[in-house]
């Protein structure tokens, strides 16, 4: 029989006798380390609506889905808890970096029904004042605006918004789609989605 090396004889020796290497939790309280991965939570003052996150979530956490109600359309974003591994790309791919977080809670057990462990969020479109489609989340919009900053000057759709945030245009946030008029020169002062926008600078 092999004789154990004294060095290990002396930590098991050490552990014994010494403080236990595992927390107490649940009987108190456990604190994890700064860089633990929890449950991931939307801050929705820092998300665009992009759904970068969810294209790259590799257990398909996240869903998304378009909805038109009360005559806007919105971006419903979900985080599901119970399919989350807690990965972190979500996080690492958020534009914003602080749009989605995964938060340190580790202690995920409940009662609850496995289909209530989400997290839900809402974000409004802007849309085409021609056709009435989607172009981008509104916040997506104001933040694409920003980063460009004075080469929003070269995009009608972006300068217009802009100038309609700035209260130096009309204060609507964007105007009902149109269809019926004729795509002309005069159109081309509306927010349009890439397409519409195409055709009223061919049109006119
Ligand atoms: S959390 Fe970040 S990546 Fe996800 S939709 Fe919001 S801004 Fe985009
Ligand atoms: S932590 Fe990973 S699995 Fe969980 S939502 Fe984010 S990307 Fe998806």
């Amino acid at each position: 029989m092999r004789r154990p090396k004294i060095r290990e004889l002396k930590e098991v020796i050490k552990s014994l006798f010494g403080r236990a290497y595992t927390s107490d939790f649940p009987r108190k309280p456990h604190t994890p380390y700064e860089r633990f991965r929890g449950r991931p939570y939307f801050h929705e003052e820092d998300c665009l609506g992009c759904t970068a996150c969810a294209q790259v979530c590799p257990a398909k956490a996240i869903e998304v889905s378009d909805q038109v109600a009360a005559g806007a359309i919105k971006r419903k974003l979900t985080v599901h808890w119970d399919i989350c591994i807690f990965c972190g790309q979500c996080e690492a791919s958020c534009p914003t970096l602080k749009g989605i977080m995964l938060s340190r809670e580790f202690d995920l057990a409940t009662t609850e029904k496995r289909q209530d462990l989400k997290q839900v969020i809402e974000k409004e479109f802007v849309i085409c004042e021609y056709c009435g489609e989607p172009i981008l989340p509104y916040d997506q919009y104001v933040w694409v605006a920003k980063r460009l900053g004075a080469l929003t000057f070269t995009n009608a759709s972006l300068l217009l918004f802009y100038l309609r945030s700035a209260g130096l245009a009309l204060k609507e946030r964007f105007l009902a789609g149109n269809k019926q008029a004729a795509l002309n020169r005069s159109t081309r002062l509306k927010i349009l989605c890439p397409r519409c926008r195409r055709e009223a600078v061919i049109k006119s």
